[in-house]
């Protein structure tokens, strides 16, 4: 049976760090989270491994270097430019790594490297550059939430929205890995074929006129697996690194157009955005709920994708967000609206099902390897998670506090995502923000 993560003293709600900003009630980066990404700073462009903590981001690379709390292995690892090689260790190691920075930040270290060395270890999050976290070798994509298979099914397919395999087959496809981007930058919008207008004309070409979001989780390989060797379902939560925000950037006219009988293609390579920060499997333990509870009537997965303990626990609660903020807004210094929420709770299929049935035909996945859940909408249509979905493929536009209205994203909207999990008797923790903002076609 499957074997998750477990609570440690790393989750204690009463620990408190040195780093006094991380102490906020409010803020995404407490001593409990210490996710991992990839920073440079002004003084050094170099990119290198850090840990959020509040406001600062803690070097990993120079840390490690003088400190011998860390493994050797580890410390091999921390010298890279992305996370690949510390994945590749696993889980048990980066527990250990979890370990040891929650004790160097922890407020009661009074005398430790970090304290003594603070302003060369730590660095103001608004003074680094964020990198991608992985060098992504492979991207898929699937399409695990229910709710959105749904709704998206209703407004393409009437007679048919949710396909007859959805319930036994953990539907992806293969996405673009050279496109993933570290989410805070510029989306260009594509150029492309938009479908025809009438039966029988033809299609017409240039920029998408139907850009969309779509609010997904990402989550990243450890080991991974040697080609020809699957990864059963019972092992499958312990090769997961971590989990990121992942914004599934969708031209739905070249979409629609394009993806019968193959599925998408140019519609969805030009961008993906993901957040800079991995909040690790570890992290995330106070957090895990069960699965989606399967109505009476639904099958039982089969057996290679069936476990107990996946079931009990393989769910996780993030509290989901999308904002939107228009060029209009940012220039009367109106803040970000919130359009929509939605929650990872809702996914038909657990990660850990996602993994081994990936693997399952023998397909290897490689260390940072980076997967996307598939669009989390929930069953309100409050939590609609995309435009397409959210205004009926257009009919009802999102009316802005500031009266502007959005069927599909123009030219200098910003989106954000933001995810956050909160439990009586745990410190909240928060997975930054995923941010894109949409530029003009190059023609
Ligand atoms: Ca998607």
């Amino acid at each position: 049976m499957m074997e998750f993560p477990t609570l440690d003293e790393t989750h204690d709600p009463a620990r408190r760090s040195f780093v006094e900003d991380a102490n906020r009630p409010d803020n995404d980066f407490p001593i409990q989270n210490l996710p991992l990404g990839v920073f440079g700073t002004r003084a050094d462009s170099t990119p290198r491994i850090g840990v959020a903590i509040g406001g600062h981001v803690l070097d990993l690379k120079k840390a490690s270097g003088a400190g011998e709390r860390f493994t050797e292995q580890a410390r091999g690892a921390l010298q890279k430019t992305s996370l690949n090689s510390l994945f590749a260790l696993g889980l048990a190691a980066m527990r250990d790594l979890r370990r040891t920075v929650a004790d160097m930040l922890d407020q009661g270290s009074s005398s430790n490297q970090v304290r003594r060395h603070a302003s060369d270890l730590l660095t103001p999050l608004g003074a680094c550059t964020l990198h991608l976290p992985t060098k992504v070798s492979n991207y898929s994509d699937f399409y695990a939430g229910i709710y959105h298979a749904r709704a998206a099914g209703a407004l393409l397919r009437p007679e048919d929205p949710l396909p007859e395999n959805y319930k036994w087959v953990p539907i992806a496809y293969h996405g673009r890995a050279s496109s993933v981007q570290v989410g805070h930058g510029a989306v260009q919008r594509p150029l492309g074929q938009r479908p025809p207008t009438a039966a029988g004309t033809p299609p017409s070409f240039g920029p998408c006129e139907r850009l969309d979001f779509e609010l997904e989780m990402g989550f990243y390989l450890g080991g991974g697996n040697r080609l020809g060797k699957l990864i059963p379902i019972a092992e499958a939560a312990q090769e997961i690194a971590g989990f990121s925000l992942l914004n599934d950037w969708s031209a739905r006219d070249i979409q629609r157009w394009e993806m019968y009988p193959l599925g998408p293609f140019l519609s969805k390579s030009f961008a993906t955005s993901v957040s800079p920060w991995v909040v690790t499997a570890d992290a995330l333990v106070p957090f895990r709920v069960a699965a989606l509870s399967r109505p009476d009537g639904d099958p039982r997965p089969l057996d290679y994708l069936y476990d107990a303990a996946d079931q009990a626990n393989g769910g996780l609660d993030v509290r989901l967000q999308v904002l939107l903020s228009t060029e209009k807004m940012r220039g009367a210094k109106e803040p970000s609206f919130e359009i929509l929420t939605s929650n990872a709770k809702y996914l038909y299929w657990t990660p850990a099902q996602m993994v081994a049935h990936h693997t399952v035909n023998g397909c290897n996945l490689l260390p940072g390897d980076l997967i996307g859940t598939g669009t989390i909408s929930g069953p309100s249509p409050a939590e609609l998670s995309s435009m397409l979905e959210f205004t009926s493929a257009g009919a009802k536009p999102v009316v802005l506090p500031n009266g502007e209205q959005r069927s599909f994203l123009q030219d200098g909207d910003e989106i954000t995502f933001r995810g956050r999990c909160s439990r009586q008797g745990y410190a909240a923790i928060g997975f930054g923000s995923c941010i894109g903002r949409i530029t003009a076609s190059e023609i």
